[in-house]
């Protein structure tokens, strides 16, 4: 049998990623104790501390490579270890995470100089932080929180997802790797090998962490805000995308569907359901099912989505990040590969509408006209303050809803994930500060103000 030359690349690639994920490679920054964690990184933070930015600089570039050179194992990974998501998404957001996070050109000097002499504001670093992360995106997560930390001065102590844990942990060797091999030093992130509630406990008391970040759900940043130390908490969301009359309908019918199905609808800010006015959501449901991949439920299949999807202890974790071809499966529905979304039209509090679901599931609430569908919006997005989108052309109309909504992320006329970055301006970020708001989290987040000041000199003007 003769092979290609095309053939025998794609079956080393293959072979060395089955070989990558099956050995355990050395693990550099995983520890069995968290104090023994936070002690490392501590000592790691005394030589970040005295590197100079461009060293910084040096050890972020072989991040970004690294996180390029396995991003398909990452997101393999991923998919394998949490059953939620796409490895081809997967693979982007470990691109845009390499690409867009930023680093160093991120601390900004603040300075004032006149007759007294000069005056500045450095951001300075916080020490060692301690941060939580989610199972939806954990090496992401990761990666990202890393590349901000590190650049403004800190180094970082994960306490991971359970879920997610071989994720997470490659991700945290894998950068440890990078940085040592770009002349730094390992365990500027560290994290352990079985996390619990009660690690991440430790962490949170702990002495030596001057601050405190968690990316998940509302337990999560509440537990963190009530620590007593800094917190910065990125939580919930339950988009929702407002489709007016002055739409481009169709194009919102594709960019909704688009956004909403990035990652089996895994990103917080992805649109999690949809407001459209009377006028043109009956034209918006047609173009969604006939021309991108959507699936009509009927009454009765919705009934058995909302059966198998919500249990009496929240959202069935077997649902959640799997393919709208998946979840149909589960209730006895057989579709193509084509269909990538599931929709019909409810009230806002149908439970297939109103709750985070984080499934390809968009549900379209109508509105009798534009103030009923902000009204209706608001309370969808349960005053989370975290993203909403809009599709219209009336700029009266998105300041209504921007200022009504109060979020941290708007998108206007495009597909959420232009927020990350991802055609949209402005950088990349996987820990949106939506309840303590901070924002888009990048290095600048995780700094201290600190004013020095020089009297008389060095005012050269
Ligand atoms: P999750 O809340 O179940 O878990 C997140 C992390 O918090 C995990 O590491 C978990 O072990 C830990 N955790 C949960 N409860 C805790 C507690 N009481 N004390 C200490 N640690 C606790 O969330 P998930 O399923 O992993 O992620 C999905 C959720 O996260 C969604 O609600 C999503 O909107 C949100 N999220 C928000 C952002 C953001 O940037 N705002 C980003 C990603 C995910």
């Amino acid at each position: 049998m003769k092979f290609t030359e095309n053939e025998v690349a794609e079956l080393v690639k293959e072979v060395v990623a089955k070989i990558q994920l099956e050995t355990p490679q050395a693990e550099a920054g995983i520890f069995d104790d968290m104090n023994d964690a936070i002690a490392a990184a501590k000592e790691a933070q005394k030589v970040v501390r005295a590197m100079s930015l461009d060293a910084r600089e040096k050890v972020i570039a072989n991040i970004r490579k690294k996180t390029k050179e396995n991003a398909e194992i990452l997101a393999r990974m991923g998919v394998e270890e949490t059953g939620m998501g796409n490895v081809g998404h997967k693979i982007l957001k470990h691109n845009l995470v390499a690409e867009m996070t930023p680093g160093t050109e991120d601390l900004k000097t603040t300075a004032w100089s006149g007759d007294k002499g000069l005056t500045l504001i450095e951001m300075g670093p916080f020490g060692v932080i301690g941060a939580i992360t989610p199972c939806t995106n954990p090496s992401e997560t990761i990666i990202c929180n890393t590349i901000g930390m590190f650049a403004a001065g800190n180094t970082v102590v994960f306490n991971t997802h359970p879920a997610a844990v071989k994720t997470s942990n490659y991700a945290v060797n894998m950068i440890n790797r990078a940085s040592v091999e770009a002349g730094g030093p390992s365990n500027i992130c560290c994290a352990l090998r079985k996390p619990t509630i009660e690690s991440s406990g430790v962490m949170m008391h702990h002495k030596d962490i001057q601050l405190l970040v968690a990316t998940g759900g509302p337990g999560v940043v509440t537990a963190v805000l009530s620590s007593g130390k800094r917190g910065i908490g990125a939580g919930a969301g339950n988009p929702p995308a407002l489709v007016d009359e002055t739409a481009d309908v169709r194009k919102a019918a594709e960019d909704i569907v688009n956004g909403c199905t990035f990652d089996n609808n895994l990103p917080c800010i992805a649109e999690k359901e949809i407001v459209a006015v009377d006028s043109v959501c009956d034209r918006l449901i047609k173009y969604m099912v006939e021309e991108q991949g959507c699936y009509l439920a009927s009454k009765e299949i919705q009934d058995k989505l909302v059966a198998t999807v919500i249990t009496p202890k929240g959202l069935n974790r077997k649902c959640v990040g799997r393919s709208a071809k998946a979840l149909l499966k589960m209730v006895g529905v057989d579709v193509p590969d084509s269909i990538r979304c599931i929709t019909f039209e409810g009230e806002k509090e149908h439970p297939l509408i109103a709750t985070e679901l984080m499934m390809p599931i968009l549900g379209v609430v109508r509105a009798k006209d534009f103030d009923d569908a902000v009204e209706k919006a608001l309370w969808l997005e349960h005053g989370n303050r975290h993203s909403a989108h809009i599709h219209s052309k009336n700029i009266d109309h998105i300041t209504a809803y921007a200022k009504a909504m109060d979020t941290a992320i708007l998108v206007k006329n495009g597909p959420s994930y232009a927020a990350l970055g991802f055609g949209g301006e402005g950088y990349c970020t996987f820990t949106i500060a939506s309840r303590t708001g901070e924002g888009l989290t990048a290095a600048h987040t995780f700094t201290k103000s600190r004013r020095c000041v020089m009297t008389e000199n060095l005012c050269i003007r």
